[in-house]
Formats: structure tokens, C-alpha cells, sequence
């Protein structure tokens, strides 16, 4: 083997491969060099996959700078990436060169490819959505950047044990991450604190207080059988080396000497610090300046450079645009407006101008109070001079609303409402403008506090606001923003979420993927998805039936398998696999997606079958094993009740010797993205079943549905839209209509309703001590009375209780016909070209954005 050529980038067949894998193993070692296992393969081989990625994303990089397109910044707190290995290879068109060169070694791919811990520096939905669209971005050859933070620390690894969930810290750095490049010549000054100064010209210096730095951490976002690799930008924060206070050191006060640099380094520690106290709020609110100052200095710099002589701030907004993911990047906003009104000297209303034409804003909840608020005086003390900023816009928006024709009898409501601040004196301008000024609460003892409105300044400052799926954009309009809906029509949007046909088909489910392969006679559905819906027109076709029935087989299998590993359960291929699996549960308002119904219904299910003589058992039911993933945050006590109720249930039903394979209740440890990719393909079931109007969209409803699951769901999110695309008789549907939920609230808040008796049963069951001892009090009384928010069964679990379990009957009958099942399966993939991810970047690049695909040459 020649190392000289196959430490430089090999060929892209197996054999150089081979070479260069076996060059990173021997010269770049990571690890006691008589060893080569896994492990050391997966590290060689990640290196290895790097250099290919490094020279597109150089490439790709160059033209970019040279053609000088515009640019999509999108910029979010989260990203959930996963694993990167199997990814990349398969966007490259390397997957079969990497597989033989690792034989050639004596490894196996896949197992190689499991040694990579998942990225996972998101909570859920909204994370993996914005990773959904860099792959969607680079395979569409769009000039684009990704934007976040750096944590040390994912989401904490989930232990399932009887006393329910256990939290263990994800150290998904300790190894290193091969596939970032830190990029020490890139870094930003971040200054937090301070005062503001005038000169005598009036111009607005902020100085004094904190200063730090932002270093550029990049991630290599390769396309799907292209050569653009786009860029996730990831900062992370430390000092000047001359801020480490070397004199306290050596005069042995350490601590002292390291509290520059530990203030730095602990606003990347974590993702969504605890934000009960100040100091974890003012923790989170420079999380997010430091996300908004770097990415925007970093924007401007690189704008500038691709200017050269023709650098000029009226084309700014024609080269660069920022997509706000919900409201955490709200601060790029003041942000844009200091550089340019106090760095660059424009003047206030050019400076206004050229924010509002670049900055565009996601909602991403229907629930007002999941909206951000900050209090006013912590901001007031950590960005002095953007409160100044937001002062005017506020003052100008206010002066706006009074000259838009709005009734004068309305006018001091609306002002109200819709400002940027919250309880905050009427600027003195507009006083004399507004009739009576109820604004400010003058309890001077219990004073409302001081808030700033971070989507409000979004909405007021942003082109365009849009929703994430048809449902929730026109509750959007109708009800979160309906006074600006009304004053401003034209900026609000609808962009229905998608995700990634790559990663959540072809390379998480190659056994489906061959099928449909077969059948469509070429893989360029994996980049044109409207090619699925010719399976349509095939779904009698016997072969067809054949084959993807033995497909999901094997995914079952596979997934059993893991399960077994991970749980040491046994569950039979031949059951139902019936899966609810997504994000966080991280508040109150999180219990909307209702896990709590779902495993109600196991438990009425479950107590209806010991009633029963065992032939009428079988009789009545299907083989089932119901799964459920998520995690619940440490300190919310009712999610994690949540969970030890699963876990209660699992433990009795499993081992019940009367029920045997009928039914099995599962926790499937530890959910994120790769037992996700496990998980999805297994199922054949996908519970979406929120209340009906709170859930935004949804992402995981899209990835069941494209993997040949059948959904059982309210009319929620998404699923509108997915039913609408794969035909109501293949999906089930039940529950109250979003337009009834809130008087069936009212209803059941005065206590004017009969509570089901099926409802009532369950209920008795638990608390008669069916399955242990626990005191499941607490989380009950959410159900009934008055409780929570103040309102008995918030969530209408109770209401759409029954309704849910004659649902669960008719799928039992629909499976039972395994033909007509494999039917179901087969018109939910070919019912989901519009969920791609593809879809909704195009919408977005050509209404929002306004950028062109621009492929390397
Ligand atoms: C897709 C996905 C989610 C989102 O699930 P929803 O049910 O749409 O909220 C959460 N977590 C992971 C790991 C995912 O892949």
C-alpha cells in the first residue's frame, strides 16, 4: 500500500478506501494502536469520509463566494442531527466503496456505522425539522447556512427502570466529533453588559461590561448525489487568551483566575437551561445573543468580502436573508439594527428597512402561553442598547398602528396587545395620541412585571410569518396574530413542515426502499418524491403485496431485535407493532400529544381481556405490542408519572401469562434519532393523537406515514394533510374537532357532562392498584375535577376516550385482513410526496426567501 498516495484523498473506489482508512488508522491514531475494532473503524473511517466531505464543502464554498448568490442564513437553538456516517456515504454515492473497503478489513458497515453517538443538540421536532431542511437545502444546491450552538452536552441519556425514567448526562463530545471542523480563524467578539454612551453627534456607543468570543465550529452538510456540501455553522464561546487573569493565578486564587473563561464557556453547556431563577434566565438570554451577534457579524463579513468593490448596504437584503426558527433568534433583529445604525452609520429608517426586507419568522405553537416573554429590566442589564432599540421600534410600531385606520374605541386595546412590551408605560410621543392609558398596572405593591414580547417584535419586524402545516397557519391568522393578520395580510404565510426522503427512507429503511425501487424501476423517487405516487396505480399488483409485506417483516424483525437487546423482551413479528414515539415532554403544555390516552386505552384494553373467556379474547383482539419512546424532563413531575405508569403497565401486561403475545407495552429506552431510525420503519401503527388544535404539524406523523405505517389520529397538525394525501380509508380517524375544543373545555371546566363509564373503568382500575402501588393521584386529577391550568381534563382525554378505544376496534378488524393492511401501508408511501422536506424548501427559497439553486459545475 502506497500511505503517501493514500493519506492524500483516495479515489472513491473500494481499494483506495481501503488504503485510506488503513493510512488514518496507522498515522492519525485515536486509540491503542494494536487494536482495530469497531470502534477504531468507525473513527478511521469517519476521517476518511471527512476528506471527501472537506473537499466538496471547499469547492462548493469558492463558487458560492465567487458567484455571490443570495443566501438563506437559518438560524435555530436547536439542531438534532444524528448519525452522520451512513448519511454522508449515501449522499456521496459511496456507500458500496465504503462497505467493501471496510471488508476488505474485516468490518462490517453497519456495525461500524452504530458506533457513532447521535448528535443530539435538540429536544425534538423542532431541531430535527431544521436539520431536515440542511439536507433538503444542500441537495437542492441552494446557497445556504445553518447557524446554532455548540453544546458540550446533548439531552441527557434516558434509563428506563421500575421506578420509571433515570437521567444520565449524554457526553456526545468526549471522543471528539470527526466530522467538525473547528475553524480557529473565525470568531466574533460578543459583548454582554456594560453602559451605552452618546457622542456628541448623537451617535450610540455600548462599551464596558463582558466580553467573549464566538468560535466557529463547521459541519459539512453534503446534498444527495451532488456536489454541494453547505455548511452548519456551530459557535462556541471562550475568552481572549489575555482575559485568563494570569496574576491571581500565581498568586494562588484559581477560581478567581478561570471566571472569565468559565462565564464563557458554560453559556455552550447545555441546551435550554433551567429558566425558574434570573441566573438561568440571563444564562438562556446569552445563549441566544451570542447565536444572533456571531451569526450576523459572520453574515455581514462574508457579504462584504463577496461585495469586493461593489460593496453597498442597499443590496444587502437582496444577498442575504434569515429565517427565524420560533422566536429563540429574535435578538437578530436589534442585533441587525445596531450594526448597521451604530457600527456602519446608516440611518434609523434605511437601517429599518434592510432588517425588515432580510429577517422572516416560523411559529411554531398555537399555545399564547408557550409564546417567550423576557422580563424587561434582565434584558435591560445583559443588552442595554438593544432595549434602547426595541424602545423605538416599539415607539414606531405604536405610531403605525394609530395612523392604520383602526377605530378609535379600539385603538388603546389593540396598542395593548400587540406592542413589543407588556406592562410598560406608553412611550410619551404617543401619548396624547391614545384616549385612556390602562397600560401600566399601578398595584404598586404587586406590580405586573415588565416583559418583552420576542414574537410580537418577530411579527413586527419580519416580511413574512409563517405557520408549519395548513391547520396551524390559519389558526395562526384567525387566532395568535389575528390583530396583525388584520393590519398586515400579505405577510402571513403557510410552509407545511417535510422531512428528508434520504435519511428517514432510503437509508433508514433499505428494505422498503428496494421494494419501491423494484417497482418504480429506477431510485430517483429518493430526490423526486412525486414519483411515490405511481405506487397508486400498483397497489393490487400481488407481487407488489408480496414483497412489501415481507419488507415490513424484516424491519420488525430488526426492530424486535433491538428491543430485545435493549430490554431483554421478546415480542413476536407476527403482532401489530403499534408505536408512539416523539419529542420532549418538557412543560404542562407538552401534554397535549396525549401518551396518557394512549396507554389508558391499554389499560381499558387490557382489563376487558381478563374479563374474557381466552377464546373470546382471541376472538375480539389482534396481537399487540404497543411502543412507546420519549423523554421527560427532569423536573417535570406528571411527564415522568407519565412514564412510570407505562412502565407500571409494561411490568404486569408483559409478564401475564393469560395474555401472552395479545398484548405487550413497551418503552423503548432512550428515543432520538437513530432508534428512530429503528423505531419508524418497525411500526405499523403510529399514534398522532394531540388534541385537536394544539399540535403545530408534527413531523414524526410524516416519517410513519412514508415508512408504510398507518395512522391512527385526530384532526391535528399535519395529518390533515396526510389523510387528505393517502385517502380517508387509510387513516383512522377519531376525536373532537379543533373548533369544538374550546367549548367542550368550557363544558367540562363547569362540570356539564356525563363522564364516559368505559372512561371511568380505566380510571378505577389504576387506583384499585392494578399495577403497583404508586400514588397516581396527581397525574389523575388532571383528568377530572379542576386542576392544571384550572380546568378539568385540559386536554380532553376523557372527552375523546371513547371515541379512541372504538377506534382501536376497528383497527384490530382492519388487521386481521392482512392484504388490506399491506393496502393501507402501500397508499400512506404513496401518499407522501409532499412530505418531503424537498417540497417545502422550494416554497420557502421561492415565497420567502427569494434564492436559486446554484449546483457546483
Ligand atoms: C421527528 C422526530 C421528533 C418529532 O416528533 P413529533 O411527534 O412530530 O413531535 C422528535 N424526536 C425525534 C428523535 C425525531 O426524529
Amino acid at each position: 500500500m502506497n500511505f503517501v498516495t493514500a493519506g492524500c484523498l483516495a479515489g472513491e473506489d473500494a481499494a483506495s478506501i481501503a488504503a485510506n482508512l488503513k493510512y488514518h488508522v496507522d498515522y492519525k491514531p485515536l486509540f491503542y494502536p494494536l487494536k482495530f475494532e469497531s470502534k477504531q473503524a468507525y473513527y478511521a473511517a469517519a476521517q476518511s469520509v471527512r476528506d471527501h466531505l472537506v473537499k466538496r464543502w471547499n469547492e462548493t464554498f469558492v463558487h458560492f463566494q465567487k458567484q455571490h448568490p443570495k443566501h438563506i442564513h437559518y438560524l435555530s437553538m436547536e439542531f438534532l442531527q444524528g448519525r452522520a456516517l451512513t448519511n454522508a456515504i449515501g449522499n456521496m454515492g459511496l456507500t458500496d466503496s465504503y462497505a467493501q473497503a471496510l471488508k476488505k478489513l474485516g468490518h462490517d458497515l453497519e456495525k461500524v456505522a452504530i458506533q457513532e453517538p447521535d448528535a443530539a443538540l435538540g429536544n425534538g421536532g423542532l431541531g430535527r425539522l431544521a436539520s431536515c431542511f440542511l439536507d433538503s437545502l444542500a441537495t437542492l444546491n441552494y446557497p445556504a447556512w445553518g447557524y446554532g450552538l455548540r453544546y458540550k452536552y446533548g439531552l441527557f441519556r434516558q434509563q428506563i427502570t421500575n421506578e420509571g425514567q433515570q437521567e444520565w448526562p449524554e457526553s456526545w463530545l468526549e471522543a471528539g466529533n470527526p466530522w467538525e471542523i473547528p475553524r480557529f480563524d473565525v470568531w466574533y467578539p460578543i459583548k454582554f453588559f456594560g453602559r451605552v454612551i452618546s457622542s456628541k453627534s448623537g451617535k450610540k456607543k455600548w462599551v464596558g461590561g463582558e466580553d467573549i468570543r464566538a468560535v466557529a465550529y463547521d459541519l459539512p452538510i453534503p446534498g444527495y448525489k451532488t456536489k454541494n456540501t453547505i455548511s452548519l455553522r456551530l459557535w462556541s464561546t471562550t475568552v481572549a487568551a489575555e482575559d485568563f487573569d494570569l496574576v491571581s493565578f500565581n498568586a494562588g486564587e484559581h477560581d478567581k483566575a478561570g471566571r472569565a473563561i468559565y462565564s464563557a464557556e458554560r453559556i455552550c453547556n447545555i441546551l435550554y437551561p433551567g429558566d425558574a431563577t434570573p441566573e438561568g434566565k440571563l444564562l438562556r438570554l446569552k445563549q441566544q445573543y451570542t447565536l444572533c451577534s456571531a451569526s450576523i457579524q459572520d453574515m455581514i463579513a462574508r457579504f462584504k468580502e463577496r461585495s469586493g468593490s461593489g460593496f453597498s448596504w442597499s443590496k444587502f437584503s437582496s444577498k442575504v436573508a434569515i429565517q427565524m426558527n420560533d422566536t429563540h433568534p429574535t435578538l437578530c433583529v436589534p442585533e441587525l439594527m445596531r450594526i448597521l445604525v451604530d457600527i456602519e452609520g446608516l440611518a434609523w429608517e434605511e437601517a429599518w428597512k434592510i432588517t425588515q426586507a432580510t429577517v422572516a419568522y416560523t411559529n411554531h405553537t398555537v399555545l399564547p402561553e408557550a409564546l417567550e416573554k423576557w422580563p424587561l429590566d434582565l434584558m435591560q442589564k445583559l443588552l442595554p442598547r438593544h432595549i434602547e432599540i426595541i424602545h423605538r421600534i416599539d415607539e414606531e410600531f405604536i405610531k403605525t398602528l394609530i395612523t392604520s385606520g383602526i377605530d378609535k374605541g379600539e385603538i388603546e386595546k389593540k396598542i395593548l396587545s400587540m406592542r413589543v412590551f407588556e406592562n410598560v408605560a406608553l412611550p410619551e410621543s404617543v401619548k396624547s395620541s391614545v384616549p385612556h392609558q390602562h397600560g401600566k398596572d399601578d398595584d404598586e405593591f404587586n406590580p405586573a412585571p415588565e416583559l418583552v414580547r420576542m414574537a410580537n417584535l418577530c411579527v413586527i419586524a419580519g416580511h413574512k410569518v409563517n405557520g408549519v402545516a395548513a391547520i396551524h397557519s390559519e389558526i395562526v391568522k384567525d387566532e395568535v396574530f389575528n390583530d396583525f393578520y388584520k393590519l398586515w395580510p400579505e405577510k402571513f404565510q403557510n410552509k407545511t413542515n417535510g422531512v428528508t426522503p434520504r435519511r428517514w427512507m432510503r437509508f433508514c429503511n433499505p428494505e422498503l426502499s428496494k421494494v419501491i425501487t423494484k417497482y418504480l424501476g429506477s431510485e430517483e423517487w429518493v430526490a423526486k418524491t412525486d414519483q411515490l405516487a405511481r405506487l397508486k396505480d400498483m397497489v393490487d399488483n400481488k407481487e407488489l403485496i408480496k414483497d412489501w409485506a415481507a419488507a415490513k417483516r424484516a424491519c420488525k424483525s430488526k426492530l424486535a431485535a433491538y428491543i430485545k437487546e435493549q430490554t431483554g423482551l421478546v415480542i413476536s413479528p407476527d403482532s401489530l407493532f403499534d408505536t408512539q414515539a416523539s419529542g420532549f415532554i418538557v412543560k404542562r403544555i407538552h401534554e397535549y400529544k396525549r401518551q396518557l390516552l394512549n396507554i389508558l386505552g391499554c389499560i381499558y384494553r387490557y382489563k376487558k381481556m381478563k374479563e374474557m373467556s381466552p377464546k373470546e379474547r382471541k376472538a375480539k383482539y389482534v396481537n399487540r405490542v404497543t411502543l412507546f419512546g420519549g423523554k421527560a424532563f427532569a423536573t417535570y413531575w406528571n411527564a415522568k408519572r407519565i412514564v412510570k405508569l407505562i412502565t407500571d403497565v409494561g411490568n404486569t401486561v408483559n409478564k401475564d401469562p393469560d395474555i401472552g403475545d395479545l398484548m405487550k407495552v413497551i418503552i423503548v429506552p432512550d428515543y432520538n434519532v437513530s432508534v428512530a431510525e429503528i423505531l419508524i420503519p418497525g411500526s405499523e401503527l403510529s399514534e398522532q393523537i394531540s388534541t385537536a388544535g394544539m399540535e403545530a404539524s408534527g413531523t414524526s406523523n410524516m416519517k410513519f406515514s412514508m415508512n408504510g405505517a398507518v395512522l391512527i389520529g385526530t384532526l391535528d397538525g399535519a395529518n390533515v394533510e396526510i389523510r387528505e394525501e393517502v385517502g380517508e380509508d387509510n387513516f383512522f380517524l377519531f376525536g373532537a374537532f379543533a373548533h369544538e375544543v374550546a367549548n367542550l373545555r368550557k363544558e367540562r371546566a363547569e362540570g356539564k357532562f356525563e363522564p364516559d363509564p368505559r372512561f371511568i373503568e380505566a380510571m378505577d382500575f389504576i387506583k384499585s392498584g392494578a399495577f403497583g402501588g404508586y400514588d397516581y393521584t396527581p397525574l389523575l386529577s388532571t383528568l377530572e375535577g379542576n386542576s392544571g391550568f384550572g380546568q378539568g381534563d385540559y386536554f380532553l382525554v376523557g372527552k375523546d376516550f371513547p371515541d379512541y378505544i372504538e377506534c382501536q376496534e376497528k383497527v384490530d378488524e382492519a388487521y386481521r385482513d392482512k392484504e388490506r393492511w399491506t393496502k393501507m401501508s402501500i397508499m400512506n408511501v404513496a401518499g407522501s410526496p409532499k412530505f418531503s422536506s424537498d417540497r417545502t424548501i422550494h416554497e420557502y427559497a421561492n415565497e420567502i426567501w427569494g434564492i436559486k439553486p446554484l449546483p457546483v459545475p
